[in-house]
């Protein structure tokens, strides 16, 4: 293997720095220091990277993605306000568009279509089902809202499938649960060899933004396991030039034995649990509340009960892997905390505790819930862009919860002032795999009192990823001498010392004040522009021309 020295740049190394130079030999971090002791290793290197004063960061981990919907979504008509759809006549004229560019061939696949958000729009409301049928002249159309619980179809998918006559089905196309579960199957039936491109996509695009690894949170609502296999044998090699896949698998497991049929059918799996859903999500008001929505009638719907979380997390625990669950509300974090200490008294909490459980979202942890949390070894997969999205006084949450409970979603501060481990992901496609928009989420969050530092919330999105799935003994996630070469290369404007409280003038340009830098995260700032991504010394991104 090949050895690159990158000099002349700004090195984020807890190890040294001050460090201005980094060598890389045999996909491992052979050296770093200052850059006049380079010139020795110059002449043996096999690369020179002149970094003209660009930071060189340990690589990203996205902590929950969802690979295949992520491909899709790449692949679909963008609906979000990001991608300038601000209205429901918008979206209209975006599917109306793709359907008319689309070949003929193409005419009895579904066309896709992701990220509308009603509550953004003046109309308030979806497109119908007739509205989509005029806009796509009739084609199958499937288009998904931003959270991914629910989506509106048209005349042409619904009958196909047979829509009409499942639970969850609305006449004017909107579809939930099964009905839902139904059009999304369809959506994604896919050849193996665009399954293959997908999947291939969503990871390059990961890479292009600094990831060097992801982990996959399969279930059966979402992938199938052969899927799952797909990606964890095609990216288990760096020389696959694609960011590393740890995969999760969602089914609930009653006995060891369901744990080790599991095991066995999917090598290389890290734990059986992630997207096991113990309650929905707050935007369709399924996330599991102890007070019922401000909003809406209910309190949402609790999918699993302790004892069949406590059973889970016994036989998992047994089988000698992670499990998890996804969990958003307070009365699902309840049940959940009770499910554990129900498998802590058969199994022992230490046992629960090695472990090492994790849950995916955790937005409602009071006090209480976290001691338990933390005494059970329990670690944390959260989406500090969820809080950019949908948090702040009339955001998404305020509404459907009020002003008083949405301020305490998403408890960062808390939670990492808690030492609970944390890792921080996008929940891609329901967020984008942009990592600098997590960690900015986190430094900007919309309750002021739960900001955390930059360099806090940047370890989380990169070794806090690794220590979550229990890979950090490589040392990967940080720079320094013997740790596997997962990188990025980064172009910043200003690189800096950022404090959690938003104040500009708490930051230290002073590189002797021995923190690390960090390109400087503001409100309107541009994100950092990714350089180079590299996996095991493997180039995984390149645009360093
Ligand atoms: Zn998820």
């Amino acid at each position: 293997m090949s050895s690159t020295l990158y000099r002349n740049g700004v090195i984020h190394s807890p190890a040294d720095p001050f460090a201005q130079a980094l060598l890389v030999d045999d996909g491992v971090v052979a050296w770093l220091g200052d850059d006049d002791t380079a010139d020795g290793l110059a002449a043996r290197a096999d690369e020179v990277v002149d970094l003209d004063g660009a930071l060189v960061a340990p690589g990203f981990v996205d902590a929950h993605v969802h690979v295949l919907e992520t491909g899709l979504a790449l692949e679909s008509v963008p609906l979000s306000a990001d991608a300038g759809v601000r209205s429901l006549g918008d979206a209209l004229d975006a599917v109306a568009r793709a359907a008319r560019e689309r070949s003929a061939t193409d005419a009895d696949v579904p066309l896709l279509g992701f990220g509308w958000d009603e509550t953004e729009w003046p109309e308030g409301r979806p497109p119908t089902r007739a509205e989509l049928d005029a806009a796509a002249g009739g084609a199958p159309v499937y288009l998904a809202r931003v959270d991914v619980h629910s989506a509106v179809v048209s005349t042409a998918l619904a009958q196909a499938e047979g829509l009409d006559r499942l639970p969850g089905w609305s006449d004017d196309g909107r579809v939930e649960r099964e009905a839902h579960h139904a059009a999304r199957e369809a959506a994604r039936r896919l050849t193996p060899e665009r399954r293959t491109a997908v999947y291939g996509r969503a990871l390059a695009h990961a890479a292009s933004q600094g990831v060097v690894s992801v982990h996959e949170l399969s279930a059966p609502f979402i992938d199938t396991r052969e899927g799952l296999v797909e990606l964890l044998t095609s990216t288990a090699d760096a020389a696959s030039a694609l960011p590393l896949v740890v995969g999760y698998r969602g089914e609930l497991c009653v006995t060891v034995d369901d744990a080790r049929e599991i095991l066995a059918a999917i090598p290389g799996l890290t734990g059986i649990g992630g997207d096991l859903n113990v309650d929905g999500s707050l935007g369709s008001h399924t996330a599991a509340l102890r007070a019922p929505y401000a909003d809406a009638d209910g309190s949402g719907a609790l999918y699993l009960s302790a004892e069949q979380i406590a059973n889970h997390v016994t036989a998992v625990t047994r089988a000698g892997v992670q499990g998890g669950f996804h969990v958003i509300g307070d009365r699902a974090m309840d049940e959940v905390a009770l499910g554990l200490r129900a498998a802590a008294d058969v199994e022992g909490v230490e046992a629960i505790g090695r472990a090492g459980h994790r849950l995916e979202h955790a937005e409602m942890v009071d006090a209480p819930t976290l001691a338990s949390l933390i005494l059970l070894g329990v670690r944390l997969s959260v989406q500090p862009a969820f809080d950019a999205a949908w948090g702040g006084e009339k955001g998404m949450y305020a509404t459907r919860l009020g002003a008083g409970r949405a301020a305490a979603l998403n408890p960062l501060a808390d939670l990492a002032g808690a030492g609970i481990p944390l890792a921080f992901g996008s929940d891609a496609p329901v967020t984008p795999v942009d990592p600098w928009a997590g960690v900015r989420a986190a430094v900007l969050h919309t309750a002021p009192e739960q900001r955390i530092s930059a360099r806090a919330a940047f370890r989380a999105s990169t070794r806090g990823g690794w220590r979550l799935a229990g890979l950090d003994h490589t040392g990967a996630g940080e720079l320094r001498v013997g740790a596997p070469a997962h990188l990025a290369v980064w172009r910043a404007e200003h690189l800096v010392v950022q404090a959690p409280d938003g104040r500009l003038a708490s930051w230290s340009t002073d590189a002797r004040s021995g923190t690390p830098l960090l390109p400087f995260l503001g409100p309107d700032e541009e994100s950092p522009r990714c350089l180079r991504t590299v996996r095991d010394g493997v180039v995984l991104y390149d645009a360093l021309g």
